[in-house]
């Protein structure tokens, strides 16, 4: 049985977009597969009054049952307002790797989906994206495209070798496909290892000359950064200390994301942070209570540490709180 996210009380990007390149922040686009982070996700977001983005990949939509992520999506939107604010929450699928699983995503109650033909030729790429754009549009779903391959492992999505954005491409790329917002490749990377540098070396800025080329071939266009975790010491070091082993685990400077979020860039995704909150405060917890085993007790204080993070984010990172209702 199909449904439209608008029967679950979601919204697609459009409107979000438009705000947020007007008023110089990002909504933050966060990765989620069950319920403490889920829960997380909208209290900190209520909390900050931010509009959000959930955001699922492949391998969550099957880890979670896709069934029951349509009515955890209704849920939220309930939960947001039970707690008092009505903020504007979107379903987007991450990474959608072909024309069928949109479809699907779309019938199951996504309001917003990317698909992700960056490793495919130019020409083809532009193919399969107009053919999403032309499905998801006769339904108001809003399309993310992409243009330029990241390194890194995410999920079932993974390259080893960069491959910036050619900003010579995006006017034909949007204009052919007629795609909503383009993520695009200056640097960013997926996981949790982002950069090869040594203890105490600075990670390689990002390639703002890049994005300031796009932004002029596409005024007022959203942008989107993927791969955009800072990958937080603190939750590292925890991780080490209470047993683990993530050994040069590095991200991309806050500071960095921050200038990010002022330009063209409206969506800026994070999952890698959210993993490595979670199992950091999950690891302390069980290490200094070796008698517990209720996991509404470990997975409860990782929520808090969650919520916290989050929160964070929205205010020192994206600059979308204040931004909801
Ligand atoms: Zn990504």
């Amino acid at each position: 049985m199909s449904v439209s996210y608008k029967e679950l009380g979601l919204v697609n990007t459009r409107n979000m977009f438009a705000k947020a390149i007007k008023g110089g922040y990002a909504v933050p686009a966060y990765n989620f597969n069950n319920l403490e982070q889920l829960q997380a996700i909208i209290q900190a977001s209520v909390e900050t009054n931010s509009p959000v983005i959930l955001q699922i990949s492949k391998g969550a939509r099957q880890y979670a049952n896709a069934t029951i992520l349509r009515y955890m999506a209704m849920g939220a939107v309930g939960y947001a307002k039970e707690l008092g604010k009505a903020i504007p929450i979107t379903l987007h699928l991450d990474h959608g790797d072909s024309y069928e699983l949109c479809v699907n995503c779309i019938e199951s109650g996504f309001s917003s989906i990317m698909i992700d033909g960056s490793h495919l030729s130019f020409a083809d790429n532009i193919i399969l994206t107009k053919k999403v754009v032309d499905y998801a549009h006769k339904y108001d779903v809003s399309v993310e495209g992409e243009l330029g391959v990241l390194a890194g492992i995410e999920d079932e999505v993974s390259s080893e070798h960069s491959h910036y954005t050619d900003p010579s491409e995006v006017q034909e790329f949007v204009k052919q496909t007629s795609v909503d917002s383009l993520a695009i490749s200056i640097g960013t990377s997926h996981g949790a290892y982002k950069f090869k540098v040594k203890p105490g070396e600075s990670v390689p800025p990002l390639r703002f000359d890049i994005l300031t080329e796009v932004e002029k071939c596409l005024p007022g266009f959203p942008i989107v950064l993927h791969g955009a975790s800072s990958v937080l010491p603190e939750y590292v070091s925890l991780i080490n200390k209470y047993g683990g082993a993530m050994e040069n685990a590095v991200g991309v400077p806050e500071e960095q994301l921050r200038k990010a979020a002022k330009s063209a860039v409206c969506k800026i995704n994070v999952d890698s942070d959210g993993r490595l909150a979670f199992t950091a405060k999950v690891r302390e917890y069980l290490a200094k209570d070796a008698e517990e085993f209720d996991p509404r007790k470990y997975l409860g204080f990782a929520r808090s540490e969650l919520v916290k993070m989050y929160k964070a984010k929205n205010e020192n990172v994206m600059g979308s709180a204040g931004h909801g209702v």
